[in-house]
């Protein structure tokens, strides 16, 4: 047998087992659905025949310990049910309460507070003592006569 046909045999095999996964997979996820649908229905059976059986036993045609213990507990269950039901109903009637305004801050205090006496500043502009010219404050010596400042 030569390598094409070989490799077309591959091919054709390999074809085959996809479409083989495929059916499969089609196949088994139809029976899970039936599978899940009986289920379904034996469930809702199996409620159906417990809500009649808690009937009968509350009018007192069926004599059961058993029974009798799964209708307090069912009893139980709707009382907490209903406990519930109202808490959610005042949870959800609940409404927004704006927290209350911070307080103002206190008024001022009239009472003057000493700072202490203004500190010393330099004079920006000095004047010659000798011609009277007015320089910056940071001058030594005075720019029209020379004359040495301080
Ligand atoms: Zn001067």
């Amino acid at each position: 047998m030569g390598l094409l046909d070989q490799i077309s045999r591959t091919i054709a095999q390999s074809v085959d087992r996809a479409r083989f996964e495929a059916e499969k997979f089609q196949r088994t996820t139809r029976l899970q659905s039936e599978v899940n649908e009986l289920r379904r229905q034996v469930d809702s059976k199996l409620n159906e025949l417990g809500q009649r059986a808690y009937e009968l036993l509350r009018a007192g045609q069926i004599q059961s310990a058993t029974l009798a213990e799964l209708s307090a507990a069912v009893d139980q269950l709707r009382s907490a049910l209903v406990m519930k039901e109202e808490e959610l109903k005042q949870a959800q009637a609940e409404v927004y309460v704006e927290p209350p305004a911070p307080a103002p801050p206190p008024p001022s205090q009239s009472v003057p507070i000493d700072y202490g006496p203004p500190p010393a500043s330099t004079p920006t502009v000095k004047q010659c003592g000798v011609c009277g010219f007015q320089m910056p404050g940071t001058a030594m010596f005075c720019p029209n006569c020379g004359t040495r400042v301080t």
